[in-house]
């Protein structure tokens, strides 16, 4: 199965995804992290991701398709994945299509994660990542983090991404609203959309995406 997680930054779509990833046996393919990965290096190529991360602009399409192609191209994404993060504009959906095309595999559904604009400001700024295996935290709504051994050796190692400050969230949804939203209607329009409510609950959320991923329309 081919799922796509579409939502704003702070929506759930990573949490959610780690947690489906477990239970489907598929990857979650989350194109900011591969991206957090590049940004580490010091070469022209990272230190222009860096720029846009930092930004909180999109990174360019051409280096976003260039990462996810060898991505998926790995031999656990052929079962499936969960692709997080990507499309971010119109632009990337068709060029997606153009790659699965050439896989010769379909998208199944596209997962849309409602949650208001002040709640999602919220969860930016208590978001924290584990260095080590990237599950993702929140000092609000999870602070689990404390005690639980990172399956990578350890304890967990949280960090806060340089991204997720409060002036770099707002650049952040603006840019949802203006690039990725008109995805709603692209996917809604093939009949793949699948709406979810993603407030509350991290369980009563899975389920909510558990039921709209068996939902057939
Ligand atoms: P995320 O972890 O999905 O919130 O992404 C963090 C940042 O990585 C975004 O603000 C963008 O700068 C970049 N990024 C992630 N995915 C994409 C994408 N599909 N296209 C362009 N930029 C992306």
């Amino acid at each position: 199965m081919r799922i796509v997680f579409l939502g704003a930054p702070g929506s759930g779509k990573g949490t959610q995804a780690q947690r489906l990833m477990l239970e489907y046996g598929f990857p979650q393919v989350s194109t900011g992290d591969l991206l957090r990965t590049l940004r580490k290096a010091d070469t022209p190529l990272g230190r222009k991701v860096k720029t846009a991360m930092d930004a909180g602009a999109l990174v360019s399409d051409d280096i976003v398709l260039e990462v996810l192609r060898d991505r998926l191209a790995q031999p656990d994404a052929q079962r499936g994945f969960i692709l997080d993060g990507f499309p971010r504009n119109v632009a990337q959906a068709r060029a997606l299509d153009e790659l699965l095309a050439e896989l010769k595999v379909p998208v199944d559904r596209v997962i849309l994660f409602d949650v208001p604009n002040d709640e999602l400001v919220r969860r930016i700024s208590g978001r924290r990542t584990c260095r080590k295996c990237n599950k993702v935290f929140n000092v609000f709504s999870s602070p689990a983090a404390a005690g639980e051994s990172c399956p990578r050796g350890g304890e967990h190692d949280l960090e806060q991404r340089p991204d997720d400050t409060e002036e770099t969230v707002v650049k952040r949804l603006k840019v949802y609203d203006e690039q990725t939203r008109p995805l709603v209607s692209f996917y809604g329009k093939r009949g793949l959309l699948r709406r979810i409510d993603a407030t509350g609950d991290l369980d009563a959320v899975t389920t909510r995406l558990r039921e709209a991923l068996a939902r057939q329309s």
